[in-house]
């Protein structure tokens, strides 16, 4: 969504995007550094846009950038770098115009999607061993609660169904103007008249509260049956070594917490396979943890050390256990997914229609699961379906 705002901010300088970087003026590329792969992606990516069009500005930005700056100029020497701080001062650098420090991303559409993404939180202060977030975005900012109210609403008005909020860390928002929480926020943003709801991309299980949850569930539909929980690690023994702040007793209690208030939700985790402190008998206790914690899905990320990290200083497991290890999560979320769409099978859900293809829609329901529909159904659409099949993790449904 930042470069969505960016695009925006061009935009509202009289200037308009290219449909190739080959073709384009000036480059804005926004980097990322959560993985060593994402680090090497972003860099074959630069070399190959200042080889193509060595006419265009080039300014890049994001953590990679803020991070380690010379290995961006080692690949692309004319490049003007922009840490994430610098970020919103781009447009104005190269365009002119007022320039906007301090300015919250903000985005009143979102070019080509059938959902909405607004950040409304960035930077985090905890230091989970592995994690680069406290060097590149240790600074925590919160979208004032007006400004994220007004944006969505306009968001909405624009047609959109489904909003997603995001932030580096969702559940530490906090509005510095009035002080609201990121319950505050929900619920003045539940206020808003139309037919939408609302997502949450990811939030830690710990800052799931008791006033949140009360808000989240008086928000009937209007909020989504759907919970991100971000595990990393299913032993006590790993999380600890991780720096995560919870064991996996409190991260059970809070999966069951959700289910007796939100019946049938969908949770979904993210877990880091690979970790290198992670013994065979830590893996097999992460295995049955997730098993029996019923999750809908995972999001496995195989480890892969952070320079200046704690992590990077560990000595790292075989590529092939971690490769093993990345490999049967992936295939327990396959196990998982499946199993928790066949417990749809003729239930009613609320879908958004994302595209149609061969003939057929492919929407999202409220709780993740991906459900075809006869189609073809006008993309951003909300609707109400039954659920006659489910195959492979996806179900197949008519509109009612
Ligand atoms: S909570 Fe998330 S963003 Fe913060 S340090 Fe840990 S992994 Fe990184």
């Amino acid at each position: 969504m930042e470069t969505e705002s960016l695009r925006e901010k061009f935009a509202a300088l009289g200037h308009t995007g290219a449909a190739e970087p080959e073709e384009a003026d000036l480059v804005v590329v926004n980097t990322c550094s959560v993985t060593e792969k994402a680090d090497r992606d972003c860099i074959a990516f630069l070399r190959k846009t200042a080889a193509a069009n060595p006419k265009a500005a080039l300014a890049v930005t994001g953590c990679l950038a803020t991070l380690d700056p010379r290995k961006i100029l080692a690949a692309a020497p004319g490049a003007t770098i922009f840490t994430n701080k610098e970020k919103e001062e781009i447009p104005a650098s190269f365009c002119g115009g007022p320039a906007t420090p301090g300015d919250f991303f903000s985005v009143a559409k979102s070019h080509g999607r059938a959902r909405a993404f607004v950040k409304v939180q960035d930077g985090c202060n905890l230091k989970c061993a592995y994690c680069l977030v406290n060097l590149a975005r240790s600074e925590l900012r919160s979208k004032p609660l007006d400004s994220a109210a007004d944006e969505i609403k306009k968001l909405i008005a624009s047609g959109f169904a489904e909003i997603v909020l995001c932030g580096t860390r969702l559940g530490i928002y906090r509005c510095k103007t009035t002080g609201a929480s990121l319950a505050g926020l929900m619920k003045r943003l539940f206020a808003i008249e139309g037919g939408f709801r609302l997502r949450f991309s990811s939030i830690e299980s710990g800052e799931l509260t008791p006033e949140l949850l009360r808000v989240l569930k008086g928000a009937g539909p209007k909020f989504c049956d759907y919970f991100h929980l971000p595990l990393q690690a299913g032993s006590d023994a790993v999380l600890k070594a991780m720096g995560r702040l919870y064991t996996t007793a409190d991260y059970r209690t809070k999966v069951g917490e959700l289910r007796s208030i939100f019946p049938g939700v969908g949770i979904y985790a993210d877990i880091i396979a690979g970790y290198p402190e992670e013994t065979e008998e830590d893996f097999n206790a992460a295995v049955e943890f997730v098993r029996g914690c019923a999750l809908s899905g995972l999001h496995v990320f195989s480890f892969s050390a952070r320079p200046g990290t704690r992590a990077a200083a560990l000595k790292p497991l075989p590529q092939k256990t971690v490769s093993a290890r990345s490999a049967a999560l992936r295939a327990l979320d396959g196990e998982l997914r499946a199993a928790y769409a066949a417990s749809m099978l003729g239930k009613k859900t609320s879908v958004l229609v994302l595209k149609n293809k061969d003939g057929r829609a492919q929407a999202l329901a409220s709780n993740f699961v991906n459900i075809e529909l006869p189609g073809p159904l006008k993309p951003g659409r909300l609707l109400d379906c039954r659920v006659t099949a489910a195959r492979s993790g996806v179900c197949l449904a008519e509109a009612l």
